[in-house]
């Protein structure tokens, strides 16, 4: 699986210019959502009716939601990660689609953070017990 950012690397090169208030204009423009779901879908969605669907499947594959996000530039929390957001990055602040999906990239969950951290803990208490041979080699 690509991460957000290449999704909407790849709906940009498909719909070369931003635009701002709508999801697409004509074959060359989209905002962000609508670059991300060309991306994922790997061509130019001209269907407008499952665009709600395969916007769901992202948000899902994603694991985005559930969550309140605050906006990065003003602050504000927004439910409903990530559908408002991303809209108001594109058409508020003027973020690029770029620039946002790095920003989003940056906003996955990351998995196994749960498993890491006991694997750390161990390795500390491990180095402790190492501190204390060397103060019984001392002695
Ligand atoms: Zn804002």
């Amino acid at each position: 699986m690509k991460k957000p950012s290449e999704y909407i690397k790849i709906g940009c090169e498909l719909r070369p210019f931003q635009v701002f208030g709508t999801m697409y204009q004509h074959s060359h423009s989209s905002c962000a959502a609508g670059a991300f779901i060309d991306g994922y879908s790997g061509e130019r969605r001209t269907d407008y009716d499952p665009l709600g669907i395969i916007w769901n499947q992202i948000v899902w594959q994603f694991q985005f939601r559930s969550r309140i996000v605050a906006c990065p530039e003003c602050g504000p929390d927004f439910p409903n990660f990530p559908d408002q957001l991303v809209s108001h990055l594109n058409d508020h602040h003027k973020w690029t689609r770029e620039r946002i999906g790095d920003w989003l990239d940056a906003q996955m969950p990351q998995d196994p953070v749960g498993s890491n951290k006991i694997q750390l803990d161990a390795t500390a208490s491990y180095s402790m017990s190492e501190e204390e041979d060397l103060e019984l080699v001392d002695a």
